[in-house]
């Protein structure tokens, strides 16, 4: 695999990284996920206005432009033949020559990252036929989660907790309501309304999330942002999640009680078909 790093496009062996870059002893750094459908890039500005959100909260710079983004996206789109896949980004604050607390010094360049994942079944993925399961789980996390940094031990923990319970992912919960899940932004569906909480520093600003409250609206649904509670969720009709990655996801199981029927819900069907074709016609 081809990988950037810095300016320079590397065989995977050859990109290496400090041991005092920031990111890597003070998890300092931000990080962005896009998807790749046949060879085009999906909701690149979302993802592109979200870094930029995410570096100027933590008083982090980077001097690339957006085109030289679109660029480095392009290059190892073609340097690695994706048709389907995942585009992983990642900006440290860099490496001061030493550990340190405080930032480094101003002009210390940032450490850049990008590499391609090749997926298979991104968009025909065989869970979104069946929905997949969750457990809910105490959300540890800080209380910025609207920066996407790579401080993602905590949901790897509960990744790890789900797994072992033979589910496949957790849904967070903070004072009796449902924050997020652990890498997705989650949403029930109750008389035909489409309930999600709504954005503060409490969870991720989904880049997937805003397209389809979108598109939803545009399609005349019922849209209704407020926090809701495990309980809510499971006497649901259904529930569903969506990120970059996932795009629409049907659960069809909170905490081993059934929602609706036990099987993906129409609303979250439509979704996931409004959602792909919308992203495609917008991919670049
Ligand atoms: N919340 C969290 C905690 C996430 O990690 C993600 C995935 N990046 C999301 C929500 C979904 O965001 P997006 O739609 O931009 O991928």
């Amino acid at each position: 695999r081809t990988v950037y790093l810095n300016g320079e496009y590397l065989p995977e062996a050859e990109a290496k990284v400090s041991v005092f870059d920031r990111g890597f002893v003070m998890g300092d750094a931000v990080y962005e996920v896009t998807s790749v459908l046949g060879g085009k890039i999906l909701e690149f500005e979302g993802h592109m206005n979200r870094l930029a959100r995410s570096m100027a909260e933590l008083e982090m710079t980077c001097d690339l432009t957006r085109d030289e983004w679109v660029e480095i996206h392009r290059q190892l789109i073609a340097r690695n033949n994706i048709d389907e896949g995942l585009i992983y980004l990642q900006v440290s604050r860099g490496n001061a020559g030493d550990r340190d607390f405080h930032y480094p010094p101003e002009g210390t360049p940032p450490t850049v990252v990008l590499y391609t994942q090749a997926k298979q079944n991104l968009a025909n993925d065989p869970k979104a036929k069946t929905g997949i399961k969750v457990i809910s789980l105490p959300d540890l996390r800080w209380h910025r989660r609207d920066i996407k940094t790579v401080q993602l031990l905590y949901p790897s923990m509960a990744k790890m907790a789900a797994e072992a319970q033979g589910k496949h992912d957790a849904w967070f919960v903070e004072d009796g309501f449902v924050t997020e899940g652990s890498s997705n932004n989650v949403y029930i569906v109750k008389d035909g309304k489409i309930i999600t909480r709504q954005l503060s520093h409490d969870i991720l600003h989904g880049i997937t999330r805003a397209s389809l409250l979108k598109y939803a609206a545009e399609a005349q649904m019922e849209i209704e942002e407020r926090p809701f509670t495990i309980e809510e969720a499971q006497s649901a009709d259904e529930a569903f999640f969506t990120s970059a990655s996932a795009f629409v996801m049907p659960v069809v199981e909170i905490d081993n009680a059934a929602i609706g029927d036990g099987t993906p819900g129409r609303v979250a069907a439509r979704l996931r078909e409004i959602y792909l074709d919308e992203s495609l016609k917008s991919a670049i």
